[in-house]
């Protein structure tokens, strides 16, 4: 295929940006690429996430199931996940000397440990193909201008490009927002996704670090539920059980200014009458236990003494002596204890935001404006996000990919 000297910048050094810069340049040598980055510290993202570790991708590689990890974008990104999935992503950091390996939960890591690897490898990838990095510089302004574009710095210098691609990522005040919104786009309005949950209760307090591997968590009024683990902070819960249900309902808490009803099941997948049954039968059981000092759910024992207060019981009592009123309000906490969120917390491991360019006016094979030819989009900026797990980088590698190749005319 023959290339012509396309003119290709990147407004963005993240994940997305750089992913698509060197998929452009690798695939079009002859396209003159730039990357401009506002901060001093491109790829400051992926050297903070996952702790530290970079949680690059999720063992998911079946695009079907992957989509479902996407409260946001996972219709649109069905399509390109069969171009660039998880497999790709993989093969991808192996072809440039990274090994990934695979977590229990599913989630990917390099073998290192060391986010570091991660953003030397994009480092070293994006010089090799010849990919111009300006880092302290960003992109002020872009204007349509004689059938390509013209771009204007935040130094007040100016430059005329071919293509242009939006990947700011989805910063609540950003320009890449404001750049989209004026070549007519529309934005939904960005809310945060990925947050823990701000509770003050008895039933809680004082536990924090304490963690629960399978509990059952919903809204109470809505249809939000979800599942996994759940741990109590010094602020609230948080968990992929809580984590998850933020993201899945990252527009309705906001509308409800995070103040809501939670629902807790200890104990996942036993309904308040299941609870019961299991209750009855260790009273049968366990004649001469104190009912503090034992319980049937393997739940930790300082959780299980204070959901025994909570429904009244003294802990000294012997199960053989607990009415069965005791028992059933008992299987209430276990099963549907409720508790008052009063707040949110930004999630320290990973967070994203909900919102950004609406997904209908990009073309998801190239990545490009439906309104606006040659402006493409990668990444956060969009309306995109996924739960916690590797998801978020995963969109950011596809929808860079295809908008790399599809700068550099290969689509
Ligand atoms: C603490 C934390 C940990 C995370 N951990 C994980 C994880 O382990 N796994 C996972 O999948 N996801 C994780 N995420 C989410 C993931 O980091 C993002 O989804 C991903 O970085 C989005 O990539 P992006 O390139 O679209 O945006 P970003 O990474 O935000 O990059 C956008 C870049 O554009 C630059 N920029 C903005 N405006 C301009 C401008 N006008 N001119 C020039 N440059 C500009 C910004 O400075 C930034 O460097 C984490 C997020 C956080 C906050």
């Amino acid at each position: 295929m023959a290339f012509n000297s396309t003119r290709v910048i990147v407004v963005g050094g993240g994940a997305a940006g750089f992913f698509a810069a060197i998929a452009c340049a690798e695939t079009n040598p002859a396209a003159r690429v730039v990357l401009y980055e506002a901060t001093a510290h491109p790829l400051a993202k992926v050297r903070v996430s996952g702790g530290g570790r970079c949680n690059v991708t999720h063992a998911c590689p079946e695009p079907r199931d992957l989509v479902k990890r996407y409260p946001r974008g996972g219709r649109e990104l069905l399509g390109p996940f069969n171009r660039f999935g998880p497999r790709d992503t993989i093969a991808w950091f192996a072809a440039r000397g990274v090994e990934l390996k695979t977590e229990a939960d599913g989630r990917m890591f390099p073998i290192t440990d060391d986010s570091g690897t991660i953003v030397d490898c994009l480092r070293r990838a994006a010089d090799q193909a010849g990919v111009k990095v300006f880092t302290a510089m960003g992109v002020r302004r872009v204007q349509r201008a004689d059938g390509g574009f013209q771009v204007e710095f935040t130094d007040g210098s100016a430059g005329d490009f071919d293509r242009v691609l939006i990947a700011t990522g989805g910063n609540k005040s950003s320009v890449g927002q404001i750049i989209a919104a004026n070549l007519g786009h529309t934005i939904e309005p960005p809310v945060p996704s990925l947050f823990t949950f701000h509770i003050d209760d008895a039933r809680i307090r004082g536990l924090e670090g304490l963690s629960v591997p399978a509990a059952g968590t919903a809204v109470r009024g809505t249809k939000l539920k979800d599942s996994g683990g759940l741990l109590v902070t010094h602020w609230g819960m948080s968990g992929p059980a809580i984590l998850k249900l933020s993201a899945w309902g990252a527009r309705e808490l906001a509308e409800r200014d995070y103040k809501f009803t939670l629902v807790v099941s200890w104990a996942e997948g036993r309904t308040v009458a299941q609870a019961l049954d299991t209750l009855v039968s260790a009273r049968m059981a366990n004649l001469k236990k104190q009912i503090g000092t034992w319980n049937p759910f393997a739940l930790p024992s300082r959780l299980w003494e204070r959901l025994v207060a909570a429904a009244g019981i003294v802990p000294e009592t012997v199960w053989t002596s607990v009415s069965n009123a005791s028992l059933q309000a008992l299987a209430g906490q276990v099963a549907a204890a409720e508790f008052a969120v009063e707040g949110k917390s930004l999630n320290k491991d990973e967070f994203v935001t909900c919102g950004g360019v609406r997904l209908r006016e990009v073309d998801f094979k190239t990545m490009e404006s439906r309104l606006c030819p040659g402006l493409h989009f990668a990444g956060e900026v969009l309306d995109i996000d996924g739960i916690t797990g590797g998801f978020n980088f995963q969109a950011a590698w596809t929808t860079g990919w295809l908008a790399g190749r599809a700068m550099a005319g290969a689509e």
